[in-house]
């Protein structure tokens, strides 16, 4: 049994993989969970990532629901708290970012006190802090297509100002040419910042040199705020004070078993060509149309029947990923909420029944969708195993349908993946732990 040293709190559920992924990469054995957890009961992990829906909920709420993951982590030990955003720094002048991260400044260190850093930079995912404006790709972020976001448009790239307009505590920067100086230069430009009254420094990062340099810089502050990038830097910390091992495997789960099923209810560009791929490849699928779903369930009904009939031979996919103009058809004559909600529950009540009927690896495509069938299938929490593609790892979890067995999941977010993804995901199981 290992006591965590990290204690991460994510501002959304995809987020919080996409943390959790870099930090097992980068060494770390972790475990997330999905709220805050009712009980105190240890876990036996490194870093804990507790994921949140708080990223554009009030501020009040957000700030409620952070404090509660803090208490809930500094009760199990940690030594390390980080504050996971997005990594284009979603956010409005009224929060979340500012005020959470004030409220866990003032609980760790005493009210207006305390030091801390911003960076959403994820130079391995195009985004990149140069002067203290943020890059998506190669287009300033008021530039990108952030700038339309229907929730948090971003139209101001200069994140000292962005973060000053949220925040009560002065804001500074640690330029680029500084950061390059390696994390002696970046500790000293810390201290004196904090010297000169400064509470959050917004930190310069274009490469994965730099984020390890600020690694460095950051092992004795007790809390960090960054994208998912940062966290590649920290586990050399711990690893130099001989508290976690060197080459350490972190991403070890349980021998998968089982049948195995993939429900998609993404309708991006990338899920529809990773079902139309499935297809060509002669795979066995069932469409969910939400129409006739709207009629009555017996769509649903002869979905899990046909799975059920199928798995024994192989993985079987079930999916309601349809097109821009069929998605725009469907959600003028349901209404878009209506469709989403529709078939969101239909595909999670399926999954059940399939994890109920003997699936233990199931692949879920979908953000909205994965919130849902995580929750159909009473998961509290996961531990995140090897890498499939970029942001989306294998995780087990224990939900009460599988009959005490070890479920594999992959909850893969609507744009991630290459267009084989859902075939990968399954040879890449099985070579793991053949
Ligand atoms: P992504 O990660 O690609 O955004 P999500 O699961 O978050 O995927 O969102 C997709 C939304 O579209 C869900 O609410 C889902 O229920 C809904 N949906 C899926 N298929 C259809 C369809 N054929 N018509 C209308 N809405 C759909």
């Amino acid at each position: 049994m290992t006591k965590p040293l990290l204690g991460c709190i994510a501002d959304d559920f995809t987020g919080a993989t996409d943390l959790a992924n870099n930090l097992v990469r980068a060494g770390m054995r972790t475990i997330q969970t999905i709220g805050v957890p009712a009980t105190l009961s240890p876990l036996d992990a490194d870093a804990i990532v507790v994921a949140l829906k708080s990223r554009t909920i009030p501020a009040a709420e957000a700030v409620a629901q952070s404090l509660a993951a803090y208490a809930w982590l500094r009760d199990q030990g940690v030594t390390q708290v980080y504050f996971k955003y997005c990594s284009t720094f979603d956010s409005t002048p009224k929060g979340n970012i500012g005020p959470v991260t004030d409220a866990l400044l003032d609980a760790i260190h005493g009210e207006g006190k305390g030091f801390t850093i911003v960076c959403p930079a994820f130079p391995e995912n195009h985004r990149t802090l140069f002067n203290g404006h943020l890059f998506v790709g190669e287009q300033l972020l008021s530039d990108s297509g952030m700038r339309h976001h229907p929730l948090t448009p971003m139209t101001d790239a200069n994140l000292v100002r962005v973060m000053q307009a949220q925040t009560k505590r002065q804001v500074g920067l640690v330029p680029h040419r500084i950061v390059a100086q390696g994390p002696a230069a970046i500790r000293e430009a810390f201290e004196a910042l904090e010297a000169s009254g400064v509470g959050i420094a917004v930190v310069d990062a274009v490469s994965n040199a730099d984020l390890i340099s600020m690694g460095q810089a950051l092992a004795d502050t007790s809390l960090v705020t960054a994208g998912s990038g940062v966290a590649i830097g920290l586990p050399q910390n711990w690893q130099a004070k001989g508290l976690l091992q060197k080459q350490h495997r972190a991403d070890l789960l349980p021998p998968a078993m089982g049948h195995k099923a993939v429900i998609s209810g993404s309708c991006s560009m990338a899920t529809n060509a990773q079902v139309a791929h499935w297809q060509q490849s002669k795979l066995p699928s069932f469409l969910i149309d939400p129409i006739a779903l709207a009629k009555n369930d017996q769509i649903e009904k002869d979905a899990a029947e046909w799975a059920k009939a199928n798995l024994a031979k192989g993985p079987v996919l079930i999916y309601a990923t349809a097109p821009p103009d069929q998605v725009q058809a469907i959600q003028q004559q349901l209404g878009i909420a209506a469709a989403g909600e529709l078939v969101e529950q239909a595909l999670s009540r399926i999954a059940a029944t399939l994890v109920e009927a003997g699936v233990r690896q199931l692949v879920v495509a979908g953000g909205e969708t994965s919130g849902a069938v995580v929750q159909a299938l009473g998961v509290q929490r996961m531990t995140i195993g090897p890498q499939i593609d970029p942001g989306v790892p294998w995780t087990a979890v224990k939900s009460p349908l599988s009959n005490g067995e070890p479920l594999h999941m992959a909850l893969k977010s609507g744009n991630f993946g290459t267009v084989d993804f859902f075939q990968k995901a399954f040879d890449c199981l099985g070579v793991a732990h053949a």
